[in-house]
């Protein structure tokens, strides 16, 4: 499954920030950012998280997120817009792109057009992948 792979980048990634921290005894926090358009079932991540986690410094560390909205750009003229998670679902329903997208969120842009020009040259500006927001860790006193 695709989020275990997502669970185990974050992993190494904080496990990296905490070997770096001076003193440091437990992670406590992690703050992610899903983009929107990489269609993550977010409870399969968390899951995904907690198993892949025992035994590191980020056993029972407490799982805090925001979904990104995604914002597309024309590059043909420059125009800037983003659309409702409900737009996306119906999107994402009727060409059967669930699959797709959750490895390639890109393919998205090849079924939109500029609402401004009517070009289909269109990039994925935000919304994609997990970022990490924070992390926060337990050092000794
Ligand atoms: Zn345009």
């Amino acid at each position: 499954m695709h989020e275990t792979s997502i669970a185990l980048s974050i992993l190494a990634a904080i496990e990296d920030v905490f070997n770096q921290t001076p003193g440091a005894k437990k992670i406590t926090k992690i703050k992610l950012r899903i983009g929107m358009l990489s269609l993550i079932d977010i409870e399969a991540l968390k899951f995904a998280l907690m198993v892949a986690s025992r035994g590191t410094p980020a056993e029972g560390a407490e799982v805090e997120y925001t979904i990104e909205p995604p914002v597309f750009r024309c590059n043909k003229c420059g125009y800037e817009w983003s659309i409702e998670e409900d737009e996306l679902n119906k999107l994402v329903e009727e060409y059967g792109l669930q699959s797709a997208m959750h490895l390639h969120p890109d393919i998205i842009t090849k079924y939109f057009h500029c609402p401004r020009c009517g070009s289909t040259d269109i990039e994925i500006k935000r919304g994609r992948g997990v970022i990490i927001e924070s992390v926060e860790i337990d050092t000794e006193a």
